[in-house]
């Protein structure tokens, strides 16, 4: 056993000062207290920082990290979108062998986890060997996934993903041959392999996925709904892109989230990634039906997707979290600052949110954690790892912060170099690198 106690600790029902809070040996919390913890033989780390829980990364494709910063350079004679950066990662696709993905990926899961993250969802679709050969351990890659995530010390859900196509009903093109499932049995084949690789690491877990509407059939998505537990959470792409939605509404006369809620089982499991051309029927069908709307505005920013309508979806008290996608910003507090500034240029006013902080915290913790498949009641409970993003309150911009406005000046002024440390299962996140 071992004890903290934080000078600022944050609950649902707020800040809560000088705060004992005692781990077991596993790293779960079995008191939250204002009273000093009675055991003499406790050893209690007064921390001078402000702790809020470790934030959820919802979104997440690993290989991507090896070509962060890689597709920047763009010529003025050619169009660059969304479409011709897809070329670019598909050769970082065909380019790793599972060794170096578990290098890129283990390079990733440690800054994640520095910057505050304590729990990625890997939605996986690098399968195959590079001649799109399926590997005899059909979770190869997967497993390679969570071995990096298992030497970071990060929490993971594996999301082994369902690609059975190129554009909607088109074969695949050669170079997506490392993601291809034919058939819903295929997938069901690797998901039970995937199922097996996350036995090997405690603190992983699994879900399933669809790429995209594009990229499987209708009909095997429907089907694949009848084999799959009900209790595994649910992740797919959708309407990132315009000429998606286009393409979507020639091929299946909807568009992709319309699509999406008319013909699925749509509820609190759905993660639906982007979802950044909505129309006002979808938004308000979306915030119904509880599916979380997984948002990833460094990425969204950096393909020209374009912004998300977070205000009005806000207004019909819509679920959402954040992810990093292709991680071109690996910093939470970033990406929730994207999202907030990019209503605020759109609206040309400030109150996106009545509490910004408080509401992007809220929102990317709990609907984080129920993208990966987990159930909480608070920030910190008893009964639940301890897992932190810890502030330094000694930080000049910290230090003059009253409580009201604590959590504000952590969300639009700090930076990850502003934090103490990260705290997973009751330790100290050990950045040896
Ligand atoms: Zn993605």
């Amino acid at each position: 056993m071992k004890a903290y106690k934080f000078k600022k600790l944050l609950l649902k029902s707020g800040w809560r000062e000088d705060m004992y809070v005692v781990v077991d040996a596993m790293g779960n919390i079995t008191s939250i207290s204002q009273e000093r913890p009675q055991t003499t033989s406790l050893f209690i780390e007064n921390i001078e920082g402000a702790a809020i829980p470790g934030f959820m990364n919802a979104h997440s494709h690993a290989f991507q990290y090896g070509m962060a910063g890689r597709a920047e350079l763009h010529n003025h004679d050619i169009d660059d979108d969304f479409w011709t950066w897809r070329e670019s990662m598909y050769a970082c696709a065909l380019s790793h062998n599972p060794e170096e993905m578990r290098k890129v990926a283990l390079n990733l899961y440690r800054r994640l986890l520095r910057n505050g993250y304590t729990h990625v969802a890997e939605f996986h679709y690098l399968h195959h060997d590079r001649q799109g050969k399926p590997y005899s351990n059909l979770a190869e890659t997967g497993q390679a996934m969570i071995q990096a995530a298992a030497e970071a010390g990060i929490k993971i859900t594996l999301i082994p993903v369902f690609y059975q196509q190129g554009n909607f009903s088109e074969q695949a093109n050669e170079r997506q041959r490392r993601f291809i499932c034919h058939t819903v049995e295929d997938y069901l084949r690797l998901l039970e392999s995937s199922a097996a690789a996350v036995k090997y690491y405690d603190q992983a877990n699994l879900g399933f996925s669809v790429h995209s509407l594009r990229a499987v059939e209708p009909q095997s998505i429907i089907s694949l709904f009848d084999a799959v537990s009900a209790q595994l959470p649910f992740h797919i792409h959708a309407a990132e892109q315009l000429k998606e939605v286009a393409d979507c509404k020639r091929h299946l006369k909807q568009r992709p989230v319309e699509w999406i809620l008319n013909n699925l089982p749509v509820n609190e499991r759905f993660n639906i990634v982007h979802c950044t051309h909505l129309d006002d029927d979808e938004i308000q069908r979306l915030a119904a039906s509880r599916a979380n709307a997984v948002l990833c505005p460094g990425t969204e920013g950096n393909l020209g997707d374009g912004i998300f309508r977070l205000r009005e979806y806000t207004a019909h008290k819509g679920r959402w979290s954040i992810g990093t996608d292709s991680h071109i910003s690996l910093n939470p507090l970033e990406d929730l600052r994207w999202l907030d500034y990019s209503q605020r240029l759109t609206s040309h006013k400030r109150n996106t949110f009545s509490d910004g902080a408080l509401h992007m915290i809220t929102q990317s913790f709990f609907n984080g954690k129920s993208a990966m498949g987990l159930a909480v009641e608070d920030f910190f409970s008893i009964g639940k790892a301890l897992d932190a993003a810890v502030y330094d309150l000694t930080e000049p911009h910290l230090e003059q912060a009253s409580e009201r406005h604590l959590l504000s000046a952590i969300i639009y002024v700090s930076n990850p170099q502003d934090m103490r440390g990260t705290l997973i299962n009751g330790n100290w996140s050990q950045p040896n690198y």
